[in-house]
């Protein structure tokens, strides 16, 4: 069948930079499962997949703003290098969870200088064209289960039905 809204996707992906450098893939692993049209994956990428079927392989170019959005420098942030427990250990390139004013954030050292670290809270991919292959390896229809869940179950699911 083809791909249509809350289609039950299996599909095996590379995700590459504009460089060509691998950032994630499911090579070697298992594909990745999804409904279709539930916002499990980035937008943009999901609009290219209505209509493909099984073994249908497809390029998809995503720009920063279907994907993880450009780069703000307003998520910059300046601290105090004694703000952290271990200084030895506040490398650039270090990332690390930090509590702010919007909750738990992933953030990226990017300069370390004799009294201050500079945090990037922008997300590790923003301002970034992403370049995904795909091949759709499986589609089914949703269950009425996972209708009614708004995702799909897996036979090891673990939240008890
Ligand atoms: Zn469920």
């Amino acid at each position: 069948m083809k791909i249509t809204h809350q289609s039950v996707v299996s599909m095996d992906y590379t995700l590459k930079n504009k460089d060509g450098a691998v950032i994630d893939t499911s090579e070697g692993k298992t594909p990745l499962v999804f409904m279709y049209g539930s916002n499990q994956i980035i937008s943009g990428l999901e609009r290219e997949l209505e209509s493909l079927q099984s073994g249908d392989s497809k390029d998809v170019v995503v720009d920063p703003a279907d994907a993880y959005g450009v780069r703000r420098d307003d998520l910059l942030d300046k601290v105090s290098i004694t703000q952290f427990p271990d200084p030895e250990q506040v490398k650039v390139g270090a990332q690390f969870n930090a509590g702010t004013s919007q909750g738990e954030r992933v953030c990226t050292v990017i300069d370390v200088a004799a009294e201050d670290v500079t945090l990037d809270f922008n997300h590790p991919l923003a301002g970034e064209t992403l370049y995904f292959q795909v091949k759709i390896v499986d589609v089914r229809e949703a269950t009425a289960d996972e209708l009614a869940h708004g995702h799909v179950h897996s036979p090891n699911c673990q939240h008890g039905h």
